[in-house]
């Protein structure tokens, strides 16, 4: 019998209730009890839902409040003295490393004041972690034990589990140096951090465990040797121990076969391997397993909506078995299943075609069993035949194909991918249409969204409001936002987003092809969730989506307003893409539908557009190689087809946040004006890699995520600062991104103060 085999299941409830939780426990609403409650019950709902479902190999300690890195930073006393000082209470020292926490003193209590832990993207998807900070001073040992409590509260229900873990070698390689020991490199620490994983492995097999998740997701990462030998060297060191559980090593998101030097011959009890990422692995991976080892294959995939072919995994399956025999072969999850909503069973607005395209985590469990069944040779004959009809009526849906679509993508040429001219002669033609002075200022595109606007829309949308109210109310709105940046005395304005609910989700909802959920949320960090649209077929535009506000924007005033799109790689990467068209083609159509809107801005008297690609970056394929090169050349191409088809004197901007940026793939996108996140930076180095970038750029001079006004010295300051290595001819001056998130009065200040440096500078130069 071939077992089956889930990696990780998503911990935030079907209706969010640990966001619920989380944030009232925050806001002090909820005592720890009734937080430490719903998690407890999150976790037995979890666990049922995969044994009714049959699944054999069940997790455990994939729970977590707020992150599973940051679980195991704590439980490894991995805590920068900064957050021990203060006596604070686990829970409260665990989200103060999550979140930051500020605190005036009580009576009992001391006054904090930290900030959070760095949080970064997890590989590609969009799911943080907070990344574990080492010090000199770190000194590992256990904290508690989480792992083994979840294991026993599992087996308190009569379910048994493996526990899941973050490998030693992802863990310090994942992580950094603190501020105070800039020279140490995390993996050094390997040696130290070893006794202490077998010491919770010892814990774990002395109630019971069999076998551990050890999860080594840097794997698929591109990895220098030394870090090879690392995990040469620690799983050497875990099969040397007597009395811990047999271990099953995990990769996901990628291949591992550049790195096979770093698992070859370890003495444990098997792999898992991603086979929807990589399927092509599976022979080399094969290949160097001993004769004892398992593979668990990675063939539902966790990072998708799409319902499993099973024709197609039971093949993969097959050609596992055949190399290496039924009894070693697991059925699995690619990855967790912690990127991909909850419950299909929670949809009531999809139609029933539309709906029977799809399988979320909870409908995800089935598909592993049944595969798993079907290659242990029992008859699931008839769910075979069910899932071969989904596969079949989904590729021949009338709600995919758009013929005009695909004629348009499929005649796409480079000269429709380029400008009239190079960005030396636009600039000649835009400078009279401008005249703007030195150092012009502008925001990002949103001001802030007050309770009074989610509000009306939330009214609008249930119908409780008339479109033509809300019109009225969102014009209410932008004359509010333009009147403000010309008391300010901004340059280039913009209509503000009220409207937008969300950069992606507008929209989507504005084009054909999409589809849309109602409770499809997936965990982005901590308490924030995301609910993706899903690409579901060929996407169009079939009328403008911004034309109104943005021309009546421009009708209030004289200076010019600038016109604000999401760009196409950030439209892909923040829905749930299509699995039966390549990303690039799926880019292409959003380009398309895209450039569309710009000539209808263009046309109608606007004059400066910004095409948002904050998602650039992470589109990044993990290695470097053909894949990686390809989309450097394909995101730049589709956001030049959207850009290109204006005038010379029309201003192209774009903006990116919350990345290390190279510069030249920012270059060849070819706008005339970027802003880039930087407060943050405050780096010389990042400035001087900018230095010979030949277009415009605003460097984000603050920070939009904290309501801090930075006074107008502190701006010169940081211009000055700037203007040491970047010319000022090319000097934009603007905010790190949007203000959504923020308050009006914070906004304005700051703002002011914004511009008031700005008029310094024009003064001196
Ligand atoms: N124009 C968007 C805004 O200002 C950009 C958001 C983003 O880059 N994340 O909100
Ligand atoms: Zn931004």
């Amino acid at each position: 019998m071939v077992s089956s085999s889930v990696l990780g299941f998503p911990r935030i409830g079907a209706k969010r209730e640990l966001k619920k939780a989380t944030e009232a426990y925050w806001s002090g609403k909820k005592s720890v009890e009734e937080l430490l409650k719903v998690g407890k019950e999150i976790r037995e709902t979890n666990w049922k839902l995969q044994k009714e479902a049959g699944v054999d190999i069940i997790p455990s300690n994939d729970f977590s409040f707020y992150d599973q890195v940051l679980d195991a930073s704590l439980l490894f006393n991995v805590i920068p003295d900064r957050y021990t000082k203060y006596d604070l209470s686990e829970i409260d020292l665990y989200f103060a490393m999550a979140r930051g926490l500020q605190r005036q003193a009580t009576e009992t209590s001391k006054k904090v004041d930290v900030t959070a832990l760095e949080m970064v993207k997890w590989f590609d998807s969009n799911y943080h972690y907070v990344r574990p900070t080492f010090s000199k001073s770190t000194e590992f040992k256990l904290t508690g034990a989480k792992p083994v409590d979840q294991y026993l509260e599992a087996k308190a229900l009569g379910i048994e589990t493996r526990p899941v873990l973050i490998g030693p070698v992802s863990f310090l390689y994942l992580g950094k140096a603190d501020k105070d020991s800039l020279d140490l490199e995390p993996i050094s620490l390997l040696d130290k951090l070893l006794p202490v994983y077998v010491e919770l492995l010892k814990k774990l097999a002395a109630v019971g465990v069999k076998s551990v998740q050890i999860d080594e997701p840097i794997l698929v990462l591109d990895l220098p040797e030394k870090i090879h030998g690392a995990f040469q060297k620690a799983y050497k060191y875990f099969s040397e121990q007597k009395d811990i559980p047999e271990i099953v090593v995990a990769s996901y998101f990628g291949t591992v076969v550049p790195n096979l030097a770093a698992i070859k011959g370890l003495p444990v009890a098997g792999f898992h391997v991603d086979l929807v990422r990589a399927p092509e692995q599976l022979n080399d991976v094969a290949a160097i397993l001993s004769d004892k080892q398992v593979l668990s294959v990675g063939v539902v995939n966790g990072r998708n909506i799409w319902k499993n072919d099973f024709a197609k995994s039971t093949k993969i399956v097959e050609a596992a078995i055949a190399k290496l025999g039924a009894d070693r072969v697991i059925v699995a999850t690619s990855s967790s299943l912690l990127h991909t909503p909850v419950d299909l069973d929670n949809e009531s607005k999809l139609t029933e075609e539309v709906k029977d395209s799809f399988s979320f985590a909870k409908q995800k469990l089935y598909e592993v069993t049944v595969i798993a069944k079907k290659v242990s040779g029992k008859d699931v004959a008839a769910a075979y035949e069910a899932n071969a009809k989904s596969i079949a009526g989904r590729a021949n849906s009338t709600k995919i194909n758009n013929q005009a679509v695909q004629k348009r993508t499929a005649a796409i040429t480079d000269k429709l991918a380029t400008r009239a001219a190079p960005f030396t002669e636009r600039l000649k033609e835009q400078i009279p249409v401008f005249k703007l002075p030195l150092f012009p200022t502008t925001t990002i595109g949103s001001f802030p969204q007050t309770k009074e606007i989610r509000v009306t829309r939330n009214k609008f949308q249930k119908g409780a409001i008339s479109a033509q109210q809300y019109e009225d109310f969102i014009n209410k709105q932008i004359e509010e936002a333009i009147k403000i940046q010309e008391d300010i005395g901004l340059d280039v304005l913009v209509e503000g987003e009220a409207s937008r609910s969300d950069m992606v989700f507008f929209f989507a909802e504005q084009l054909d092809g999409y589809q849309f959920t109602e409770n499809g949320w997936v965990q982005s960090y901590g308490s924030r969730y995301v609910r993706a649209p899903i690409i579901y077929g060929d996407v169009s535009r079939p009328k403008p989506m911004t034309l109104r506000e943005t021309v009546y924007a421009q009708s209030l005033t004289t200076k010019p307003v600038k016109g604000m799109l999401t760009g196409p790689v950030t439209m892909l990467r923040w829905s749930f893409p299509r699995d039966d068209l390549d990303q690039k083609t799926q880019a292409n159509q959003i380009s398309l539908a895209l450039r569309d809107e710009v000539s209808d801005l263009e046309a109608a008297g606007i004059k400066v557009i910004q095409v948002d690609e904050p998602a650039l970056r992470e589109g990044l394929p993990l290695r470097a190689g053909a894949e990686r090169d390809d989309y450097y050349e394909w995101a730049a191409k589709a956001f030049r087809i959207s850009t290109s088809s204006v005038a010379n004197k029309t201003q192209i901007h774009s903006h990116f946040c919350y990345s290390d940026l190279d510069p030249n793939h920012i270059k060849a996108l070819d706008a005339d004006v970027v802003s880039i996140e930087f407060s943050k930076k405050d780096d010389a180095n990042y400035i001087a890699e900018f230095k010979n970038y030949p277009n415009h750029i605003g460097l984000g001079l603050f920070d939009i995520h904290s309501p801090r006004i930075p006074s107008t010295e502190e701006f010169i300051e940081k211009i000055g600062k700037i203007l040491e290595s970047y010319p000022a001819e090319k000097f934009w001056v603007n905010p790190d991104c949007g203000l959504k998130t923020r308050g009006w009065p914070e906004t304005i200040a700051s703002l002011t103060h914004m511009v008031e440096a700005a008029k310094y500078y024009r003064e001196k130069y």
